[in-house]
């Protein structure tokens, strides 16, 4: 592939098949136009002659089946067209799983439930983008369920949720997020509390169960499962647990043969575990990195990015007008337990808290419960499972005039009283 300078950009002709890769610089944008031919990111289709804006950190590929020319303009910290890429076998992946869904719509039964499991930086949240932007370029209606409570594609960060699909991601933007079911999880790895995570797996199973029953395209689209990148201990038991919850027919493992062992041999023999390579031009995060998209993901859910701005509101929240609750009481050793309560109760227990300085900067998920919902033995029955209408941060809190400082989405009031801490802060410079 030959760079050469055009229309002030620099341009890169691309075969067949090839892929150009760039990073975006920090404190930078860059530019890129399709010029001629046809090409994709992660899935989603360019338009010739539109001018698609990176922001800074961006890791894109540009992928072409029949060969195209672009160009590119800003700082980028690298550019190179690679031949070496796994997406033939993505797409290969994608045709049978199409083939399910013909098979699915003739014979009256349900779509391809994929799972899609491996370690960190991998691709798995790519591979789910694309294998959805394919289905739905075909015209089928999948459903994304994001488990990856770190870096969740559709909602913040402490996140669990689901989706469905309805047009392919937009090249710049991501999935457009129209009216996803979240639930609280409250920290960014499952470890944190992990007879919560799989409850909300569960729950999120359900509920897409319920919906195919009632809606056909659902059914036979299927779902595409993200999940986290703890795939040891008990975070392999939690995608054995998934796969059993959602009753998934496929499971993806990119990357790790380990683990695609251990899935062939712990998962029913009709489940179907494939084993696909990682792209080269997959990028590791560091720790930091990972640290500033998910505050990212928070600035975006109060401000809006790039074309769209949102004006977050701030107000005053009498204590005496809401619930505060952690999910998940400090673990005690077994011999301490009252009797007949066991280490679950205490994981899944909502403890009410007092608010007080350190509660300043947390983000809280404001929950959809309903309010005068049954306290049964100190557990409020349904407010686990009940999804989240919003979140808010708490900015300042004044323990003499017993009230916090919020920022809101929405103007005051809160739409509801209910509000469910979590782990992760948010410091609003704006
Ligand atoms: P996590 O460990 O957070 O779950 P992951 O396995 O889901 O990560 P992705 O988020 O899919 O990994 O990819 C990591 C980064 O690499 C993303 O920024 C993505 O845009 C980028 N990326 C993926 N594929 C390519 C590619 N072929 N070329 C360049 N960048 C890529």
């Amino acid at each position: 592939a030959g760079a050469g300078a055009g229309g002030g950009g620099t341009r890169f002709d691309l075969e067949k098949e090839t892929e150009l890769r760039f990073e975006v610089e920090a404190g930078e944008k860059v530019q890129l136009e399709l010029l001629t031919g046809l090409a994709e990111v992660f899935g989603s289709e360019l338009n010739r002659n539109k001018k698609y804006t990176f922001p800074p950190g961006s890791k894109i590929a540009v992928f072409t089946w029949q060969g195209c020319s672009v160009s590119l303009s800003g700082k980028t910290e690298v550019a190179y067209v690679s031949k070496d890429t796994p997406m033939l076998l993505y797409l290969n992946t994608h045709a049978a799983l199409e083939q399910m869904r013909r098979q699915a719509e003739r014979d009256n039964e349900r779509g391809p439930r994929v799972m899609v499991v491996g370690p960190t930086d991998v691709g798995k949240s790519t591979v789910c983008r694309l294998l959805l932007s394919y289905a739905v370029r075909l015209g089928r209606r999948p459903t994304l369920v994001e488990l990856d409570v770190g870096q969740s594609g559709v909602s913040v960060p402490g996140t669990m949720s689901a989706l469905c699909i309805e047009r392919p991601a937009d090249v710049e933007e991501g999935y457009s997020v129209q009216a996803p079911l979240v639930y609280h999880f409250g920290s960014t790895t499952p470890g944190t509390n992990i007879k919560l995570y799989n409850k909300l797996t569960s729950c999120l199973a359900e509920v897409f169960s319920q919906r195919c029953e009632v809606n056909r395209k659902a059914s036979v689209g299927g779902c595409i499962i993200n999940t986290c990148g703890w795939v040891k201990g008990s975070g392999y038991q939690a995608l054995v647990h998934c796969a059993s919850a959602f009753e998934v027919d496929v499971v993806l493992v990119l990357d790790q043969e380990r683990l695609y062992n251990e899935l062939k041999r712990d998962l029913p023999h009709f489940v179907r575990v494939v084993l696909l390579p990682k792209s080269g031009g997959v990028v590791e995060r560091s720790k930091d990195c990972r640290r500033e998209a998910r505050d990212d993901k928070i600035r975006e859910y109060f401000y809006g990015f790039r074309g769209v701005s949102f004006y977050p509101h701030a107000f005053d929240v009498r204590f005496s007008d809401v619930r505060i609750y952690k999910i998940g009481a400090p673990s005690i050793p077994d011999s301490c337990l009252p009797l007949g309560m066991s280490q679950d109760d205490t994981q899944l227990k909502l403890v009410p808290v007092t608010p007080g300085r350190d509660l300043t900067h947390h983000v809280l998920s404001v929950s959809c419960a309903d309010e005068g919902e049954e306290v049964a033995g100190g557990v409020r029955r349904g407010l686990l499972e009940s999804p989240v209408c919003g979140f808010i941060v708490v900015t300042n809190v004044d323990t003499q005039a017993q009230v916090m400082t919020v920022l809101s989405p929405a103007p005051r009031p809160l739409p509801r009283h209910t509000l469910l801490i979590m782990d992760i802060r948010f410091i609003d410079l704006k």
